[in-house]
């Protein structure tokens, strides 16, 4: 008998699809970033993700070009999470009727221009009209880099948990001008450093927890620690910085669960400009996600996006 699940995307998932059994072609299915595929006697990386007008942008505010590079580009994150490359593209478009064909050929610039910037192949896709607002689906094929896939199943207790930059206040112009981090998955991957991985596009608070869920572990988090945008200070809403970077989202950085650094990696590291920067660490109690301020633990609720719940207000810009 189906029960009704809170009313959130990750419970809805679970629920629905609770008699998913992942084939043995499977390598990274369902849960992670991406999916890992065996085919061939090689691995093909597969991605999907959509975009929405007065959801995930406005096209009024930003224009068609920006709203089509932001489709790749949330796309392409969940590449470099997984520690892929980016080969091919195909984007299926919904438009509202009555669309120009100046704002059609504005989303091709677009596209094009985000396919060439991050080295992918357009290759195709799909054109629908409905009385709806302008939506792209961005569907990915990437290559592995040596050392993936890393998904989000892999953080053991003690780890240390890193973000790659300063998190909050993405709605200022970031969620928009981002770009994947591949110098970082890059880095990452080639000195296997990362056990467990993930990109942060719905806020700490809400992706922390995936990656715990997944590994079956808990996380102590530093409130101190948190490295905190300068966007953050352009809000006007009485919330404080920290809370800013605990569940604004859209950050695109990569959290990930990684054994200490011997300091000659970390030097590495940041020759190539990719600074870690240590929040927590991973605990033995599964599901326990924790700030730790000097005055004791408490539970850090998820309160960055949701879907279902549409818990967030939509970007301003
Ligand atoms: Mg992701």
């Amino acid at each position: 008998v189906a029960t009704t699940p809170a009313r959130n995307e990750d419970a809805w998932l679970a629920e629905a699809f609770a008699r998913l059994v992942p084939g043995p072609r499977v390598r990274l299915g369902m849960g992670h970033d991406a999916a890992v595929l065996r085919h061939d006697g090689r691995d093909v990386v597969l991605k999907t993700d959509t975009v929405v007008d007065g959801v995930d942008f406005v096209l009024a505010a930003c224009g068609p070009a920006a709203a089509a590079r932001k489709a790749v580009a949330v796309t392409l994150s969940d590449l470099a999470a997984v520690g892929a490359v980016p080969r091919a593209l195909l984007v299926s478009a919904i438009l509202p009727r009555g669309v120009t064909f100046e704002t059609f050929a504005a989303i091709a610039r677009g596209l094009l221009a985000a396919a060439a910037e991050f080295g992918a192949d357009l290759v195709g896709g799909d054109t629908s009209v409905a009385d709806a607002p302008l939506s792209l689906s961005v569907f990915a094929t990437g290559d592995l880099r040596d050392g993936g896939p890393v998904g989000r199943s892999g953080a053991k207790p003690g780890q240390v948990l890193s973000v790659t930059g300063p998190l909050g206040g993405s709605i200022f112009g970031r969620h928009l001008t981002f770009s994947p981090r591949f110098d970082a998955s890059a880095a990452l991957l080639a000195r296997r450093v990362p056990s467990a991985m993930m990109d942060l596009s719905d806020g700490l608070s809400r992706d922390l927890p995936r990656i715990c869920r997944a590994s079956g572990v808990g996380a102590d988090v530093d409130p101190a620690a948190i490295p905190i945008h300068d966007d953050v200070r352009r809000h006007r809403d009485g919330r404080s910085p920290l809370e800013h970077a605990l569940h604004d989202g859209e950050d695109f950085e990569l959290l990930l669960a990684h054994d200490p650094l011997p300091p000659s990696v970390e030097a590495e590291l940041l020759a190539l400009r990719v600074r870690l920067h240590a929040i927590g660490v991973v605990t033995a109690t599964p599901g326990a996600v924790r700030l730790v301020h000097p005055d004791g633990p408490i539970p850090l609720v998820p309160q960055g996006f949701d879907h279902l719940a549409g818990s967030a207000s939509p970007p301003e810009a």
